[in-house]
């Protein structure tokens, strides 16, 4: 044997007994057995350089320092999941799910394993990158520290597709956090409050070798890519534990709602004997071509559900509500709780809505409160224990006038809130609305934060968004901390965003009840913001989707001399206040008017690309056959009863070539 192929035998080894020990949690030879081959291994990889691999099991132990974790995009976004709490909530889900798939629904039950989560790309069977969930779409890349998690497998064996990512959990299990706690009581160090943010705190360390350190473990819970040929979660599952990854055997095949509530409950009751937390099930569609037609809404997909157990609660003492002011205006009550730890957090704070809120529970300084924490990170105040309510208690009366500007507040008709009408001049809604102009989903500018948009609009610096568009270089360097070269940045940030699109300039903007999605659909009908600036009340509601509320609040926002002023200023800076002429280019009103649903498999062209172009077209897509269907398009591999519907309504049914062809 060669050195070459001594080397490549000890790292087959010794990747054998730590699948042994960590995934099949049964250990074939001995720790003692098991170090001499890694140190063996680590001698030889020493001596000869040239056989360098960073999947070889030497590499598990860490020592690359990262200093800024890059910023990787998700090859398919993660999403968030929806929750449900009830058996009915549960029983809704799968009516609409019934209404829109065909044949029977099995369902996956897995445990939510509570941790941070993880994208993990394989190519070849070897790990590429280890990518966090950030913002579904993007996140950052820490595949130095992922590589010493020891359940995490650098090389896979068995019949692994060429190219797929794998999303997980990183979780630390009780014990081992217990003990890293124990540790740093001895040192008199602060002990970590939670295994969950200890976890995610992990992640983000420079030094891996200080993550190897930590008794991480990865469970993975699904497969995502092309080609995959799998055919439901199930056997995803099972792939990836053949595979090598660790996949919690909890995860159970039912076949319904009332199976995945004994699971449930099952776990609820059990959850305490698992080795690391939970905060509830996942409950998910098991076949995946049935997943493809459920689809996804903006934020969850709509085949999976999680189900949340009951929160923890306590009780403690209200010391005083405060007022909040956000960038529309909206008045948000908050509880000043006396601090108390709930489920491993200490809280001091609470939501409290809106008035209607604080007189459905006839909450007062002084009551003792009951304060739960569900997931949600802002705990809830349940009700009041009025048995301890002291006998001077003064009922709440909720303010009349803006905490931070004074003027007095207006609550429109219909409406929860209380707004600060102020809108020019009061201070946290004109830093509010500049850092939602900055922030990522909208003009994305680099170099600028949230603080430094406060600190700007305190030095008198900038007044609106259009004002970012003059800063110079000089006048920013003097900001508490901020030297040349982020001043740069700051100012070159700012220039960059000029490309960005006229959809997202609209979003930016802030116009109360216009999200990312309306403001696409304004965007795509109206092409610019002279034509959305003059569009009347009565224009707006006609354009599909566009009710009365977003329509008010748009032209409320185009009546305003101030906002005409900033968008002229804009327009004079040279950002985006039309479609691209590109963009333009690849609309047509060919399909307007006309409601398409798609269906199957495609060859030439994805799903998601077809419903691109059926939008881009002017076309509306929708995900049931009903008598307005104006097409179906039928891939391969279409439910036989979206075909009888189809056929009894007498709608048209098109190919994907019919339809391509019919298009063109
Ligand atoms: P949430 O953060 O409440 O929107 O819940 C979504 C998160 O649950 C995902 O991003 C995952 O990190 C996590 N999760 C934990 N266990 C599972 C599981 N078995 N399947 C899917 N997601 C899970
Ligand atoms: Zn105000």
């Amino acid at each position: 044997m060669n050195t070459k192929q001594q080397i490549e035998s000890l790292r087959e080894e010794l990747r054998q007994h730590n699948y042994n020990y960590y995934i099949l949690d049964d250990a074939t030879i001995s720790d003692y057995e098991f170090d001499i081959k890694l140190k063996e291994l680590q001698a030889l990889e020493e001596k000869h350089p040239e056989f360098f691999d960073a999947n070889s099991p030497t590499q598990r132990v860490g020592g690359a320092v990262t200093k800024n974790f890059k910023t990787t995009v998700h090859d398919s976004r993660m999403y968030s999941l929806d929750n449900s709490y009830s058996k009915e909530d549960l029983l809704d889900w799968e009516t609409r799910i019934k209404k829109m798939v065909d044949g029977d629904v099995n369902y996956m039950c897995e445990l939510k394993y509570d941790g941070a989560s993880m994208s993990l790309t394989y190519e070849n069977g070897k790990l590429l990158r280890a990518v966090t969930r950030g913002d579904g779409v993007q996140g950052d890349e820490v595949t130095a520290n992922i590589k010493t998690i020891n359940t995490v497998p650098l090389q896979l064996k068995g019949d692994f597709p060429e190219r797929f990512d794998i999303r997980g959990e990183i979780v630390l299990p009780i014990e081992g956090f217990l003990k890293m706690n124990a540790e740093r009581i001895e040192n008199e160090e602060e002990p970590y409050k939670n295994p969950r943010n200890t976890a995610s705190g992990s992640l983000k360390l420079q030094d891996s070798s200080e993550v190897a350190k930590r008794p991480l473990e990865c469970l993975l819970y699904s497969i995502v890519g092309n080609n995959l040929n799998l055919t439901s979660q199930y056997e995803g599952l099972e792939k990836a534990r053949a595979w090598g990854f660790k996949v919690p055997k909890e995860a159970k095949l039912v076949k319904s709602i009332d199976e995945v509530l004994e699971y449930v409950d099952y776990w609820d009751k059990n959850r305490h004997n698992l080795p690391y937390e939970i905060d509830g099930v996942v409950v998910k569609v098991n076949n995946l071509y049935q997943q493809d037609e459920l689809g996804f809404t903006a934020k969850a997909p709509r085949w999976a559900m999680a189900y949340k157990f009951k929160a923890e609660q306590v009780s403690t003492r209200l010391n005083e509500i405060t007022y909040q002011v956000g960038r529309t205006g909206a008045i948000t009550p908050v509880a000043n709780l006396e601090p108390v730890e709930l489920a491993g957090t200490t809280v001091k704070r609470a939501s409290l809505h809106n008035a209607d809120q604080i007189e459905k529970l006839d909450i007062r300084v002084g009551d003792e409160v009951f304060v739960e924490k569900g997931g949600e990170i802002i705990p809830k105040i349940i009700s009041v224990d009025l048995t301890k309510r002291p006998a001077d208690s003064i009922p709440t009366s909720y303010i009349a006038s803006c905490p931070e500007c004074g003027t007095e507040l207006v609550r429109l008709e219909g409406e929860a809130k209380h707004y600060c009408p102020n809108y020019i001049a009061c201070p946290p809604q004109v830093v509010g609305r500049i850092q939602h102009y900055i922030s990522r989903k909208a003009m994305d500018i680099d170099g600028l934060g949230g603080e430094t948009v406060a600190l700007l609009v305190k030095e008198g610096l900038i007044y609106n968004y259009s004002d970012l568009y003059e800063l110079t270089v000089e006048q920013v360097i003097p900001l508490e901390r901020m030297a040349e070269k982020s001043a740069v940045n700051l100012v070159n940030g700012i220039k960059a965003s000029k490309q960005i699109p006229f959809e997202r300039v609209l979003f930016a903007l802030g116009i109360r009840y216009v999200g990312e999605t309306v403001a696409k659909k304004l965007a795509r009908h109206y092409k610019s913001i002279d034509a959305l600036m003059y569009a009347s009340l009565l224009d707006l509601v006609t354009v599909d989707e566009i009710g009365e509320r977003i329509a008010q609040s748009v032209v409320e926002f185009f009546s305003s001399e101030e906002n005409k002023l900033i968008i002229e200023r804009l327009k004079g800076f040279g950002v985006q206040l039309e479609i691209s002429a590109e963009k333009l280019a690849n609309q047509t009103d060919k399909l307007k008017g006309l409601s398409i649903v798609v269906s199957g498999v495609f060859e030439t062209i994805s799903r998601n690309e077809l419903k691109k172009l059926i939008e881009d077209n002017g076309g509306k897509v929708s995900s049931s056959i009903s008598s307005k269907t104006s097409y179906l398009v039928a891939g391969d591999k279409m439910g036989p009863s979206k075909r009888t519907k189809a056929e009894k309504l007498n709608i048209q049914i098109l190919t994907e070539l019919d339809f391509l062809s019919k298009l063109k």
